[in-house]
């Protein structure tokens, strides 16, 4: 079976930076995803697509089909007293409620006496992902998962 639209894909992988440092790894609990839903970066995806069981495959993702490009503009600063007792510590991840309502996770960059710094980007903006990826288990998602456009189960969600 290989992988196309509304397929279960289990896999392990590697993602490395440009200089080959490890970024994050699947280790021993391939991760589980939904094949065509966006479940993970569009990069990815696309290089997965139409691969079968047992293939080991690298795919180098830019930024725009990565994590986005690094965006000067969503680094910002907050006065401490507005943020009250509770100062998170430099390089927590904290969720912020912005201008309209909506919430957003930013990551503490500076504190200081006067301000705490903040940067909205994901980690990973900005770089190029390099994965190296084999491919464990491919099966037909059930008609449950494609609606809620997720995998239930072993590796995905339970609910
Ligand atoms: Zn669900």
């Amino acid at each position: 079976m290989t992988i196309t639209k509304d397929k279960v894909v289990s896999m392990t992988y590697t993602l490395t930076d440009d200089e080959g440092k490890v970024i994050d790894q699947s280790g021993d609990s391939p991760l589980v995803y939904l094949h065509g839903h966006k479940n993970i970066v569009p990069g990815l995806e696309k290089a997965l697509d139409g691969l079968a069981v047992g293939a080991n495959a690298t795919a180098k993702v830019p930024p725009s089909e990565g994590y986005g490009e690094y965006d000067p503009k969503l680094k910002f600063a907050v006065d401490r007293n507005k943020l009250g007792d509770q100062i998170p510590p430099e390089g927590s991840l904290v969720q912020l409620t912005g201008g309209s309502g909506q919430e957003f996770v930013a990551r503490v960059i500076e504190v200081t006496d006067a301000h705490v710094g903040f940067d909205a980007n994901h980690p990973l903006a900005g770089q190029n992902l390099n994965f190296n990826v084999t491919i464990k288990e491919v099966r037909a998602a059930n008609a449950e998962e494609i609606a809620h456009g997720h995998v239930h189960g072993p590796g995905g969600h339970q609910h």
